[in-house]
């Protein structure tokens, strides 16, 4: 691939010096894109005509559309992407406090099937490349002009391959992507600010922590083999045993802990038993248990469990020691389940969508409402 946001600085550097570009030259047009949020070479004004023309012939330089653009009133924003060959994804961002976060996709659709994921339903389309990785960051951060001079005042700043797919199913670009985002001349977004979300591979997690040193996040939602294997056909491949190994191995940074993702579903997970479970299979390791309550979809096999059971569940965590929050729900106007938006967008000509309360749509081919539902991703750091 040769898109600019598939090239890491040294890569970039070495392109252009191929099309004639000096590399102080390819540092500038580097810092255009990363640091002042500009992709148009004819915008680049300390660059000379021959080099605007090599950079323009060198690497892409398109962009992904905006299909559409939801925000929701406490802050939330999800947008829809289009890629060039017409598939869709799903970017989500977060406000909370000074922290901003953003969910980005690392697939278009997933393989995987766990029963309590929208996107699990949908098959995978494909991988996404280093390029369109970085540019749900880059467009995100244009649409909300966040593109500030050394590095002030930032309102995204953190990452969490939290969206649609595995991303260890997409090793090589998701790590290529990370690195980008780490780069001190561009996003400069440090390790303890990304967060790489896996349901299981087990191979790769020990990679986490040796080539990129980013925070390691679990989706685990059982710690009951058999439970597991329900609601998330990996676990067959990779059982909880084989994955508490590739855990041990992973390189924990100074001041850092595994999250553990944990979505409470009712009467299948959410007993003091399942609790105690978890616990034991958590206890050695520097640990944050992010509950999550079930965000129903249409078709969903699962309930959402009662708020007296999610509370009693969280306070048997928390009474042996182990820091845990049980997630408020974000976006609660807007259709902000994972997949959710994908689908219904690509279904709109066919279904009566009933959604009284997004304040703003945009991007659509006509203004619509859109689903009351509610999204759980929220920032691990
Ligand atoms: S939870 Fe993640 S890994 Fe599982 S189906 Fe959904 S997107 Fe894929």
């Amino acid at each position: 691939m040769n898109h600019i946001f598939d090239h890491t600085r040294e890569s970039l550097k070495q392109t252009l010096s191929n099309a004639g570009m000096k590399p102080f030259r390819a540092e500038q047009a580097w810092q255009w894109v990363y640091s002042k949020g500009v992709t148009d070479p004819e915008q680049m004004t300390n660059l000379g005509a021959a080099d605007k023309k090599a950079l323009a012939s060198a690497v892409g330089l398109a962009l992904p559309t905006i299909t559409a653009e939801q925000h929701a009133e406490d802050g939330v924003i999800k947008w829809l992407f289009k890629l060039s060959d017409g598939q869709e994804i799903e970017t989500v961002f977060i406000p909370q406090g000074k922290r901003g976060t953003l969910c980005v996709s690392s697939q278009v659709g997933c393989t995987l099937t766990c029963r309590f994921c929208h996107t699990g339903t949908q098959g995978l389309a494909r991988n996404l490349t280093a390029a369109e990785i970085i540019a749900q960051v880059w467009l995100a951060k244009k649409q909300m002009a966040d593109f500030t001079p050394n590095n002030t005042a930032r309102k995204l700043t953190n990452i969490v391959f939290m969206g649609m797919g595995e991303p260890l199913y997409n090793k090589d670009n998701v790590f290529t992507a990370c690195h980008i985002l780490m780069d001190e001349k561009g996003f400069a977004m440090g390790g303890r600010k990304i967060t790489i979300s896996t349901s299981g591979v087990a191979p790769e997690i020990e990679a986490i922590g040796e080539e990129l040193g980013v925070n390691l996040a679990i989706s685990l939602h059982s710690a009951d083999d058999e439970t597991r294997t329900k609601i998330m056909p990996i676990n067959k491949k990779y059982s909880l045993p084989i994955l508490k190994k590739a855990i041990s191995n992973f390189k924990l940074r100074e001041n850092r802990r595994i999250t553990w993702e944990y979505v409470l579903l009712k009467n299948v997970n959410d007993s003091l038993e399942d609790a105690d479970k978890l616990i034991a299979f958590i206890k050695k390791f520097p640990s944050l248990v992010n509950l999550i309550p079930f965000n129903p979809w249409p078709g969903s096999p699962f309930e959402c469990s009662n708020p007296g059971t999610m509370n009693a569940f969280r306070d048997r965590i928390a009474k042996a020691g182990v820091d845990v929050t049980l997630r408020k729900t974000r976006g609660e106007d807007i259709s902000a389940a994972c997949g959710q938006l994908r689908s219904e967008t690509s279904k709109r000509n066919t279904v009566s969508l009933q959604y009284p309360t997004v304040v703003a749509v945009y991007g659509s081919e006509k203004q619509q409402e859109l689903s009351k539902i509610k999204v759980n991703i929220e920032s691990t750091e």
